[in-house]
């Protein structure tokens, strides 16, 4: 079949996702990454809307992309103006770019209930706006706004707009369901009705308001659409837009469709969660193909089929978007998890001795407690290492004591009361017990302080770690009377993030173990690596 252009809206679209605000300084580096990635065309903001879109436009010319060409976007001249007087227009052609995207209005009643002009005006505006940038010697794309909503009411005129933008010059029609609400086969027939009335290329564009988009653009692509619209993990308003890391790997691995490099392809996890940093917005884990649950397996049953055969329960190769097969630990699993988990750290267990009895017996009672590995892969690791009869911690908590006391603050700002906390811990590294003394401004951060002071004095590199995330959940189901309480925390050097676990019916002892997890992994860590580096 012949080859798909890619075009990535997440810089324009996607950012209108709600809480999503990209800097110009992000916006250069999502180019980048786009552009590694073998995306045709990279829409990068609407220059006559914002002035930061100005800014991003003018740094970008000095961007050396591989291959990707970047398009401005903006709207079609007003009703009743000239097409040279739109400062819209303008800022389009003066924006440094050699293709610029128009949106039109495609359906009857746009026009007229929202635009209200007519709809011959409507005409008008399409065409003299693509004459007036193609004459500027641009690539112009026409976005035909509610064109499959406009098709079902007055189909005529939704493909009368396309006429008139086709015999304009636009080189690229591309059909937008902009309220999300069309289904495949209402898609497939108006793109056929559109095939019939031009030979000018046509293009996609589709909202996830009926969870469809990805499905809907695949049947425009079946009718016969070259180009394809969407956006990284599929930001875009309301529920989204297309998602073009579904969409990609769908064309290539399912349909044959050579829209991009096997190398490129390797690349989409990874501009996955690159892009989802840049949000910030926390990688979500179930996306299909690059989510890190996307191939990850629970039921003891599937990862015994997964070591025999890999291919028994996942319907890609991972490694072909850049993504892992994983086994996730948990209650349901047995021996087989152990091992295959073991293996995939590196860590070598015997699979006939007892350790692994001893580990399973030790996680289905640590679990019966409340700790839970799916999420806290560092703390497992820490036990697969723990059962070695020759392990050695870098350090081990003697015990600790913590003071919380409320205070009345400035009388002058009497409403507020400061919380103060202090912790006295007795910490033993190899044969030396210090005792060091903290205050936080609340109890787990005292208890952060503390135990950096003891162990900084050992491992100064230590500093480089900072406590990223701290999440509680009080545990319904209790042993007992008392309630249970899990602590997770996130850590990060900066470089990498590990995420550890503690659970007690004692919050501060929660805290503590998912603590001293975090540090202890973090110095193995880096205890193999300088090991590395002397060998
Ligand atoms: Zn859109």
């Amino acid at each position: 079949m012949s080859s798909v252009q890619l075009y990535d809206t997440t810089l324009r679209d996607g950012a209108q996702r709600e809480g999503v605000s990209f800097s110009v300084v992000d916006k250069l580096n999502i180019t980048k990454k786009l552009d590694e990635l073998g995306i045709h065309f990279i829409e990068g903001g609407w220059p006559g809307s914002n002035p930061k879109d100005i800014e991003f436009f003018d740094k970008a010319k000095s961007l050396s992309l591989s291959h990707a060409i970047l398009v401005a976007f903006g709207s079609t001249r007003y009703p009743k103006t000239k097409a040279e007087d739109d400062a819209n227009l303008l800022a389009l052609a003066s924006a440094g770019v050699k293709a610029a995207t128009l949106v039109a209005k495609s359906s009857d009643l746009q026009v007229t209930q929202v635009l209200e002009t007519t709809l011959e005006e409507n005409l008008n505006m399409i065409a003299d706006s693509v004459r007036y940038l193609k004459a500027k010697g641009l690539t112009v794309f026409l976005d035909a706004e509610h064109f499959f909503d406009g098709f079902k009411n007055d189909p005529d005129y939704s493909l009368r707009c396309l006429t008139a933008a086709a015999e304009a010059g636009a080189d690229c029609l591309v059909l937008c369901d902009t309220n999300g609400g069309t289904l495949p086969d209402e898609i497939t027939v108006a793109v056929e009705a559109a095939k019939k009335i031009t030979e000018v290329p046509l293009g996609i564009h589709a909202h996830n308001d009926s969870a469809l988009a990805v499905a809907n653009t695949l049947a425009a692509v079946n009718t016969g659409v070259i180009q394809v619209q969407g956006t990284i993990n599929g930001y875009g308003e309301r529920c989204g837009n297309a998602n073009l890391c579904s969409i990609i790997p769908n064309l290539k691995l399912k349909m044959g469709i050579d829209c991009v490099t096997d190398e490129q392809l390797a690349k989409l996890t990874e501009v996955s969660h690159y892009i989802s940093e840049a949000a910030n917005l926390a990688p979500d884990p179930f996306l299909p193909y690059v989510g890190a649950s996307a191939f990850s397996h629970k039921a003891g049953l599937h990862v015994s089929g997964v070591t025999k055969w890999a291919d028994s329960y996942q319907h890609i190769e991972p490694a072909e978007v850049g993504n892992r097969q994983r086994a996730v630990v948990s209650e349901l699993s047995g021996r087989r998890n152990i091992i295959y988990k073991a293996k995939e750290l590196g860590i070598d267990l015997p699979s006939k001795g007892k350790e692994i009895q001893k580990l399973l017996e030790q996680i289905k009672w640590l679990e019966s407690r409340g700790f839970q590995y799916e999420n806290a892969e560092a703390s497992f690791e820490l036990l697969l290492h723990r059962v070695k009869p020759d392990y050695q911690p870098p350090f081990e908590l003697v015990d600790f004591m913590v003071v919380v006391e409320t205070r009345r603050r400035l009388p002058t700002r009497k409403s507020l009361e400061e919380t103060l906390a202090e912790v006295m811990i007795k910490v033993r590294v190899g044969t030396e017990v210090m005792h060091t003394a903290a205050e936080g401004n609340g109890p787990v951060n005292a208890l952060d302080q503390a135990l950096r002071k003891a162990l900084l004095q050992f491992y100064p590199s230590l500093a480089a770690v900072k406590l990223v995330d701290y999440k509680v959940r009080i545990l319904e189901e209790s042993i007992g009377t008392e309630s249970q309480v899990r602590v997770l925390i996130e850590s990060s050097d900066g470089i990498e993030e590990w995420r550890t676990v503690g659970s007690s019916t004692n919050l501060i002892e929660a805290s503590w173990l998912a603590l001293a997890d975090s540090l202890e992994y973090w110095l193995l860590k880096q205890k193999a690596t300088n090991s590395l580096v002397k060998s």
